[in-house]
């Protein structure tokens, strides 16, 4: 008989540790073979009920039609603290995410539901985190001092993943974050507002990156030059050489900071870019 509760408990824990990864989470999963997401307790129901559809536990295989703008407005803040670079060009340079002060050791957790792609050492980015979430949508997490996930896992929003270091090409500790939509870097500041940690609402009305960038941005501003709203003006600088680095024109720098083309530019003097 003691044999027998035993076993139930047993039988009882294991089931509970399969689903434990649920658990604590409010929001739609996408199931293979589903065209919407669903709850937690729609996809329990769903196990029972079509016993044919084979659903692994934990594998979220997403559907390339969802609208990824649904995704990103469920994204999780895969870290907490200071944006110290933004996403845009940097030194001659694109520089592909943010980066975002770091502790050595800090936590770094998945951005969304998913199944890790890459997670070792690559190039500059030191090791490194990749989360393919479907949709053609990725996440990027740069310079770990160490690893929580192997390539293959499957994560859950939210799961640590990473230890935040200065592995790669970094001066200091920080997370270099990446969204990726079909390849191209996006700005991650579309998606999160990091000052006051949460996702932007625009995410909820938008259908996917492209269409988040083109309704935060203005027109005819290059997908992969992004952030500045600002520009400090250094010494050798011209409104030509501005307007030239980023991808706006003379005239347009003129009508925003109230000057003409022939005006001096001083040293220091801060023009508004768009
Ligand atoms: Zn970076």
């Amino acid at each position: 008989m003691q044999k027998l509760i035993a076993v139930i408990i047993f039988f009882l824990f294991s089931t509970l540790s399969l689903y434990a990864q649920y658990v604590n989470s409010d929001s739609l999963i996408i199931v293979p073979g589903f065209e919407m997401p669903m709850t937690l307790n729609e996809f329990d129901s769903l196990r029972f009920e079509s016993p044919e559809t084979e659903i692994v536990p934990g594998q979220f295989v997403l559907q390339p039609h969802i609208p990824s703008g649904k995704i990103l407005s469920e994204f999780y803040l895969p870290s907490d603290g200071k944006v110290i670079s933004r996403f845009g060009p940097r030194n001659g340079r694109m520089h592909s995410g943010t980066d975002i002060k770091m502790n050595r050791g800090d936590t770094i957790f998945a951005a969304y539901y998913g199944t890790v792609t890459r997670a070792k050492y690559y190039y500059g980015y030191g090791n490194m985190v990749v989360v393919d979430h479907g949709n053609s949508l990725e996440t990027g997490y740069a310079h770990l001092s160490g690893f929580l996930v192997e390539t293959g896992d499957n994560v859950v929003k939210g799961q640590p993943i990473g230890l935040a270091g200065r592995t790669g090409r970094a001066t200091t500790n920080h997370l270099h974050f990446e969204i990726r939509e079909g390849k191209r870097a996006f700005n991650p500041e579309l998606v999160f507002d990091f000052e006051n940690g949460k996702v932007r609402n625009e995410t909820q009305s938008a259908y996917n990156l492209t269409e988040l960038h083109r309704a935060l941005t203005p027109a005819g501003y290059s997908v992969n030059e992004a952030t500045p709203q600002h520009y400090k003006v250094r010494s050798g600088d011209s409104l030509w050489k501005i307007s030239r680095r980023y991808k706006t024109s003379i005239k347009t720098l003129c009508a925003l900071n109230n000057l003409n083309e022939n005006s001096v530019l001083r040293v220091g003097m801060v023009l508004k870019l768009y």
